[in-house]
């Protein structure tokens, strides 16, 4: 029966032969922490930013997309205090192996670990005695233009929140909206991490996908609930199991510069509880502080009374390479069967990269070409396979390795009835089906709820 036998490295090492995820650059011997997505990890990546874009968007009438800039006028930086405050505070270790750590994560730690936070840190690595923290800027630079001076410097963007703040007056004016109102955006970001690491789940280059909510700020406490509840139901919704998601308040001394209340939304990870998500309350910082820097008014009047009010702001702001971290750990199962082992990924799905494989059981009387016919069918409404290449025990393993909920297989009894074979990915179960209608039937599979089958 099934087993949470995941780990890391077999995660790296199926992305790897699978064809989800490669090294950058490799054959370079690779950029450290820098990855290249191939053909399953794009279309895993992007079903998982599509369900964020139905729910936020699609399946609401209060949120609207945007898409800004990478490259933001430079007072932007100084307006968010990314200039100033968006540092992490590094230590070195001073005894042998001479590594940086992040001083807040070894605090972390050793809270975790029901050790006083605030003891004198040694290097978990080699126990040396470590370096007074140093804040580090997180922010890369480089420069518009010829010449490569003060003047020209510019920043890839840390977040994309900012992009949606400096936009708040354009879409209030042309999307006619009132509070409460959000705008979501799916974009890279970039930081120079000190501790780059763990795959996907913490690069330099990176997908966000935030929503800033902008509310009348006596029902911000309000809303700020309402979406750490939203965004938990969201990962459940498709497939997380309950009991590998947590929320985490944090203490008054973790907040960032410009938020009264955050909560992140935990996954256990194989490297432990680690954040999957952060919702914050950011109250009516960015847009006062935009307001002050750019002389510009950014605020809500009501036209028919005439009230007007900085409007706080609630920010889910979640990672849309983490996330698909999370739901390939939660998804990874082996399981052994009659004496022969499979991997599968048990994927709601909506993310699966491929709904459906269409299989001809021999290659030969006539199959081949059915089989053809009728992937070409299928594949005009949903992402479908057509695979003839080996046994069907090894096709239907490539299959279970890449989270393929259905196979559909040809065979001499398709020739004579016009009926297939449907195989479950999750439970093996085998059923005949008409070709007639097919097209139908797995479009009503494909739109019914879903529960992950690890849950027994
Ligand atoms: P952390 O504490 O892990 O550095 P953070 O609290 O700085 O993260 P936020 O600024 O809240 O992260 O960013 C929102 C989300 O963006 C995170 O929850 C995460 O999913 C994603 N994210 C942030 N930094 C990275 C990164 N370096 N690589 C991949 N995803 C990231």
């Amino acid at each position: 029966m099934s087993t949470d036998a995941v780990t890391m490295d077999k995660i790296v090492s199926l992305c790897k032969r699978r064809g989800f995820v490669f090294q950058s650059s490799e054959i370079y011997g690779g950029l450290a922490s820098t990855y290249d997505y191939g053909h399953y990890g794009v279309q895993l990546k992007s079903n998982v930013k599509a369900e964020w874009w139905r729910s936020l968007v699609q399946r609401r009438d209060d949120i609207v997309a945007l898409d800004a800039a990478i490259l933001m006028h430079p007072r932007t930086w100084e307006a968010s205090g990314h200039l100033e405050g968006f540092t992490d505070p590094l230590v070195q270790c001073l005894g042998e192996c001479k590594r940086r750590w992040r001083e807040d994560h070894l605090r972390e730690a050793a809270a975790e670990e029901g050790r006083d936070p605030g003891e004198e840190l040694r290097c978990p690595e080699c126990g040396g005695e470590l370096s007074q923290p140093r804040n580090f800027n997180l922010m890369f630079e480089t420069h518009m233009g010829p010449v490569a001076d003060a003047g020209s410097r510019v920043y890839l963007r840390p977040e994309t929140a900012q992009g949606i703040f400096v936009n708040f007056r354009n879409v209030l004016q042309f999307a006619r909206k009132k509070p409460p109102f959000g705008i979501a955006q799916v974009g890279k970001s970039f930081r120079n991490e000190i501790t780059p690491g763990n795959f996907v789940f913490r690069t330099r280059e990176f997908e966000q996908m935030e929503m800033e909510f902008f509310v009348p700020p006596d029902e911000a406490e309000q809303w700020f609930s309402y979406w750490v509840g939203e965004r938990r139901a969201w990962y459940e919704r498709l497939g997380l199991r309950p009991d590998h998601l947590r929320v985490r308040a944090h203490d008054p001394d973790e907040l960032s510069h410009y938020s009264s209340a955050t909560s992140d939304l935990e996954y256990l990870f194989p490297i432990g509880w680690s954040e999957l998500e952060g919702i914050a309350n950011r109250g009516d910082y960015d847009l006062r502080q935009h307001a002050e820097f750019s002389r510009e008014k950014l605020e809500y009047v009501d036209s028919s009374s005439g009230e007007r009010y900085v409007p706080h702001v609630i920010e889910p702001a979640a990672g849309a390479d983490r996330a698909t971290l999370a739901f390939m750990v939660d998804a990874y199962d082996e399981e052994s069967i009659e004496g022969r082992e499979r991997v599968v990924l048990r994927f709601h799905p909506r993310l699966a990269p491929v709904k459906v494989a269409v299989l001809p059981l021999v290659n030969k009387d006539g199959q081949p070409e059915r089989a053809r016919e009728i992937y070409e069918d299928l594949r005009e409404r949903m992402p479908t396979e057509f695979d003839t290449g080996g046994s069907i025990g090894k096709r239907y393993r490539r299959q279970d390795e890449i989270g393929t909920p259905w196979g559909i297989t040809i065979d001499h009894q398709t020739m004579e009835d016009g009926t297939v074979t449907l195989r479950d990915r999750d439970s093996l179960e085998q059923s005949r089906l008409a070709i007639e209608g097919l097209g139908v039937e797995m479009e009503r599979r494909l739109a019914a709820e879903w529960r992950s089958p690890k849950l027994g």
